[in-house]
């Protein structure tokens, strides 16, 4: 038996999203039935729902920044009950059994790893299908459990973009006396000042505009400079512990690697187009790394959940209904977004 479920979907790389219709399975023993109530808007929504990262499935359902109530659940699920409320990020499943999901890293799965959208569940076969959609059923592993106290739509974006920046600030040590720049003031870039604030970190922001300045001062940051000024530069050369860079577009990295300090690291969270070339002396002059960081495992995506419940952290957004979400794309890539949507499925639900 399967429940057929309204969505959006894009049925190419050019097409824009449309109602569609979905199955979703009877939840088995160990899955969860969530009522989708919110999913946030992702830039990689957009980079996949284009084909810009090359193999994607259609038609795709995009979202996986999804958070609802429990609607019911499987014989042997002991975690979960009806009526709770729960959030689902980027992954619906993994191997298990591999090195990195026996640390809890299943975003880096060495088996057979699923996506909540533009992938394959755990048969092999089956296409996953993500939050644009009124109901989804997950194995009880990967549904996280939301705090009490976090409002549901504004907690929607902890899913992807608060894990994404939470995970490598952890990682590279974030919290008082260590700089930490964010560069690239969007959806991943403002939970990234409010989560190195709470982490108790000098927060510099680099923003390629003067325009985001104020906003910066408001999320928490400490400096802000536009690197549309070359003075900035200069000014900063040296200065960071760690930089999470944040942009989706083409940037020269041996500019911004200058202002890393002896054994610091700039970590790509970006998805530029095409990679820049890194000049070997910007690394060997200070012992600089250059990584990067791919979203966050389960025990951690609960870690960040349970640390913003207790510092009451979450996402400014703006609201949307689900047929505004073509409108939405366009003006997330102009920038033009203080700084997430959300996407109400309530406007789904009704339709
Ligand atoms: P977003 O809200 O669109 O933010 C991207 C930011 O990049 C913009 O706010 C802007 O910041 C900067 N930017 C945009 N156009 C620019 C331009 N022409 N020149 C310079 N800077 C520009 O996107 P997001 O949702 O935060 O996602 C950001 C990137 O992270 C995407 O590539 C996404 O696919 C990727 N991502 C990666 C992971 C992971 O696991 N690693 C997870 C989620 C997302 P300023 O205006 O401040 O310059
Ligand atoms: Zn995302
Ligand atoms: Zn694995």
């Amino acid at each position: 038996m399967s429940l057929p479920t309204p969505a959006y979907a894009t049925p190419s790389p050019t097409q824009a999203l449309a109602p569609f219709q979905i199955e979703r399975r009877e939840p088995g023993p160990r899955d969860v039935l969530i009522d989708i109530h919110f999913c946030g808007v992702c830039h990689s929504d957009v980079h996949q729902a284009r084909d810009e990262w090359g193999g994607a499935i259609f038609p795709m359902v995009p979202g996986h920044e999804i958070v609802g109530t429990v609607a019911r659940v499987g014989a042997q699920v002991t975690r979960f009950k009806a009526g709770d409320r729960v959030g689902v990020g980027c992954m619906v499943g993994s191997c298990r059994d591999c090195a990195a999901c026996r640390e809890g890293l299943e975003q880096y799965c060495e088996g057979t790893i699923s996506f909540t959208y533009n992938s394959r569940e755990t048969d092999g076969k089956t296409p996953t299908y993500g939050g644009y959609s009124t109901r989804i059923t997950v194995d009880e592993y990967f549904v996280l459990r939301l705090p009490e106290g976090l409002p549901l739509d504004k907690a929607a974006p902890l899913l992807c973009a608060g894990i994404t920046t939470y995970s490598p600030l952890r990682h590279w040590g974030a919290g008082p006396g260590k700089r930490v720049a964010v560069l690239g003031l969007g959806g991943l870039g403002h939970m990234a000042i409010k989560l190195a604030r709470g982490m108790g970190a000098e927060v510099t922001v680099l923003s390629h505009s003067e325009k985001k300045r104020e906003d910066a001062a408001r999320l928490g940051a400490h400096e802000f400079l536009a690197s549309s000024d070359p003075e900035t530069f200069r000014k900063l050369a040296g200065r960071f512990d760690l930089i999470l860079n944040t942009v989706s577009v083409d940037l020269d990295w041996n500019l911004y690697l200058d202002l890393v300090r002896r054994d610091g690291a700039m970590v790509l969270l970006g998805v530029p187009p095409k990679a820049p070339k890194v000049e070997a002396f910007r690394l060997i002059g200070k012992r600089r790394a250059l990584s990067g960081s791919l979203i966050g495992g389960i025990p951690e995506t609960q870690e960040m959940l349970d640390f913003c419940g207790k510092h009451g952290i979450v996402s400014d957004i703006e609201l949307i209904p689900m047929q505004a979400i073509n409108e939405a794309y366009e003006r997330m890539i102009r920038g033009d977004v203080r700084y997430r949507f959300v996407i109400d499925l309530a406007s789904l639900r009704g339709a």
